[in-house]
């Protein structure tokens, strides 16, 4: 299965973790039919140094929510030991967006931490 996005919503993505950074930004993400279209912020979590992990086990139950999104300062996308224990708890698909934070920095994994393709949808 290939996972498709929203150009606009990446773009959105981009956006804010350029407002978070130093921080990190994290976000759950909500698909149909493999077409992620919508954030899921997580409500009462503005930056902090709480972990990503945390943060998303907050999020009520939602059977949209196909994974995560979070940022790294750092110009870095490659998942930590921490980020593969979220990518196997919290759905199929996971972007990280690393610093510079433009269409060239993000990229997409699976639940087992592996690279995958992910389309960019106009
Ligand atoms: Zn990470």
């Amino acid at each position: 299965m290939i996972w498709k996005i929203k150009k606009e919503l990446l773009e959105g993505v981009c956006e804010l973790a350029k407002e978070t950074y130093p921080n990190e930004f994290v976000s759950a993400l909500r698909a149909k039919e493999g077409l992620i279209y919508e954030l899921v912020l997580i409500p009462g979590t503005q930056s902090s140094d709480r972990s990503a992990v945390f943060r998303i086990g907050m999020l009520p139950p939602d059977r949209e929510i196909v994974g995560t999104v979070h940022s790294h300062p750092l110009p870095d996308p490659r998942p930590s030991g921490e980020d593969f224990f979220l990518f196997e708890k919290y759905g199929g698909v996971h972007i990280i967006v690393a610093y510079p934070y433009d269409m060239g920095s993000w990229r997409s994994y699976d639940s087992a931490g592996e690279e995958v393709k992910l389309e960019v949808m106009d």
